[in-house]
């Protein structure tokens, strides 16, 4: 089969690799249908994630059909369209159990990372019961590839670790995919001000297109002048940060209202300044985390239902065997403006 294999820093190539096969009863051989280039996988070219080695095929999310089962796969069958979970879990260990599947003993974030990922034509899926979800007949497939990784990213680790309440004012900084995903998610709970904060001109306007209601370019704003400007000197109930870099993490830190929850989405680099001589005695949460994808389900019936358009998050449509285009123009999304792109075999 052919695959976008990374061959060390700065180095991948659209290539051959073997056709994976079951290697355990509990895996499934999925044929993908659609698949996307997430952030991380800029990272990881960028030669961030040292845990990944030359030869690993990469890429974590993506819809697909099931080939072939193992003999203890219960759930699936071949010939199933399934959606391929960024996290893979075992369901039976204790952090399965909790629910925290990004901790699962023999899974977590492994897809792309340390076995070979879905930016290929077939990926070997482990413990498919519970990392594979059943596509319903007739849905939007490529819109699916969004519940891969960043709407129950942003949902979980945004929305629902900073306690997004109805009529609340909520700043979001950064509006990458995960940004949009939290965006988008904030709104099934009815906050009152939804503000993205951000410095690409086009991914504003799409933010306010996803139900922003005030957008701060900090290219022409003082980001936290303006978000005590918008709420009375207060600051704001939740401050979502998901870019990942010292400087964004410092705007939550300053505009966080007393009470508030500091949700950090990004994924920081390098360690960042944190203000607990300031934050303590405003009574300020802050919380963390990798997402567990125990939503999925819950997202799909939304994304199902009409709730919310996944879809809009789509930019750019390429074929499969053109990845490397497709990580040109992602790679450099603020001059393509680009926010998915989804790639189709
Ligand atoms: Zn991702
Ligand atoms: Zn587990």
């Amino acid at each position: 089969m052919k695959a976008l294999v990374y061959l060390g820093p700065g180095e991948k190539s659209w290539t051959d690799k073997p056709t994976p096969a079951i290697d355990k009863p509990t895996d499934a051989v999925v044929r993908l249908l659609h698949t996307t280039i997430c952030g991380t996988d800029l990272h990881i070219l960028e030669g961030d994630v040292p845990e990944v080695t030359p030869g690993r095929v990469l890429g974590h999310e993506g819809v697909g059909v099931v080939e072939t089962v193992g003999a203890a796969v219960r759930n699936f069958k071949p010939g199933d369209h399934v959606l391929i979970s960024c996290v893979t879990s075992c369901g039976s260990c204790t952090n399965c159990r909790r629910q925290m599947y990004s901790h699962c003993a023999d899974g977590g974030w492994i897809l792309g990372h340390t076995i070979d990922g879905t930016q290929a034509e077939y990926v070997r899926i482990p413990h498919a019961d519970n990392s594979l979800y059943p596509i319903p007949a007739g849905a939007d497939e490529q819109a699916l590839v969004m519940l891969s990784d960043i709407l129950p990213t942003g949902f979980e680790i945004g929305v629902l670790a900073g306690k997004v309440k109805p009529g609340d004012s909520v700043a979001i900084v950064g509006a990458g995919p995960v940004g949009m995903a939290a965006l988008l998610t904030a709104q099934f709970y009815s906050p009152a001000m939804l503000i993205v904060v951000d410095a690409d001109r086009n991914r504003l306007e799409v933010a306010q297109g996803f139900g922003a209601t005030h957008l701060i370019d900090i290219n022409s704003e003082n980001a936290v002048q303006r978000i005590f400007e918008l709420t009375d000197g207060v600051g704001v109930d939740v401050a979502i940060e998901a870019v990942g870099i010292p400087a964004s993490f410092d705007t939550c830190q300053a505009v966080i209202a007393p009470g508030g929850n500091i949700a950090n989405v990004g994924v920081h680099g390098k360690s960042v300044e944190l203000h607990l001589e300031k934050l303590w005695i405003q009574n300020i949460n802050l919380s963390t985390g990798l997402v567990n994808t125990n939503t999925t389900p819950m997202l799909l019936k939304t994304v199902q239902a009409g709730k919310i358009d996944a879809s809009q998050l789509i930019t750019h449509r390429f074929a499969l065997a053109d990845i490397l285009a497709a990580y040109e123009v992602f790679g450099n999304a603020a001059r393509e403006k680009a926010i998915k792109v989804i790639l189709t075999q």
